[in-house]
């Protein structure tokens, strides 16, 4: 597991992956036309020989790093697969039932999982009580923003499905105006399909993409509306909506969600 400090993911303490690599494959089409790719593939890239020798689009299976969060005493926050995606279609369910009895046993942490497959989560139903279920904004290779909004529809109906203490949103980066279709969902139902969001902008290396100040406004009232609470990735302080800056956690019962 990789303990996060000060420069590293701010929702959570520590990362873990006993799956690594991925085919999902995304780029995002910058306003400028400049297209950015996956930080963690550029990351693996940066160590491929060694970690990765079979380069960042294939999978890898660590069953030796499954014990690992039962070896950190400390209650934490850990986001699993922050290098990969563990309900990705290429990974075998018993991986991920290897996985999952981990978090289950490892019960005084709180586990994050974030996926671009949504239809695959709801197989898994239902989580463990410590388990936070998540997915991203849709991205993949070359999509079009209307593609995105089109996936997204789509992600919220498999995201509606999960039995998880809590399900997220992570809106980063933040690429094409989703609020839309949010709206949409809540003409057809009572409430939204997930009790938190994380926001952020688009990096390549350096290079931070604001979105439109008017994209987070709009997301922020929505959410604000809907009682859902918002945290800003550190790289939206840039951003002219920085200056009504969030670091919400859901509050879940019987359990302190910030830790
Ligand atoms: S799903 Fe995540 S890890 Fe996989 S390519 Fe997309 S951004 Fe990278």
């Amino acid at each position: 597991m990789n303990k996060q400090g000060a420069n590293g993911i701010e929702w959570c303490d520590f990362t873990w992956n006993p799956t690594a690599g991925c085919l999902h494959g995304c780029t995002w089409e910058m306003p400028d036309g400049n297209v950015t790719q996956c930080y963690a593939k550029t990351v693996a890239e940066r160590v491929a020989g060694k970690v990765y020798p079979a380069g960042f689009e294939h999978h890898y299976w660590h069953p030796a790093r499954l014990e690992e969060p039962l070896k950190v005493k400390k209650p934490g926050k850990i986001f699993v697969g922050s290098m990969a995606d563990v309900f990705g279609h290429w990974v075998p369910a018993e991986q991920i039932a290897a996985v999952l009895d981990t978090m289950r046993r490892a019960d005084w942490h709180t586990f994050l999982t974030l996926s671009k497959n949504p239809l695959r989560i709801p197989e898994f139903n239902p989580f463990p009580a410590n388990v936070w279920t998540g997915v991203s904004l849709p991205a993949g290779h070359r999509m079009s923003a209307g593609g995105a909004a089109k996936a997204l529809r789509v992600y919220l109906r498999y995201l509606f499905q999960v039995d998880a203490p809590v399900r997220f949103m992570s809106i980063e980066p933040l690429w094409f105006d989703a609020a839309p279709v949010f709206y949409n969902w809540l003409k057809e139902h009572d409430k939204l399909p997930f009790e938190w969001v994380i926001i952020g902008a688009a990096s390549n290396g350096r290079t931070v993409y604001q979105p439109d100040a008017a994209w987070v406004y709009g997301l922020l009232e929505l959410f604000g509306d809907a009682g859902i609470p918002v945290f800003f990735k550190g790289n939206l302080r840039g951003n002219p909506a920085a200056g009504v800056w969030r670091e919400e956690f859901p509050v879940v019962l019987g359990k302190a969600a910030k830790s």
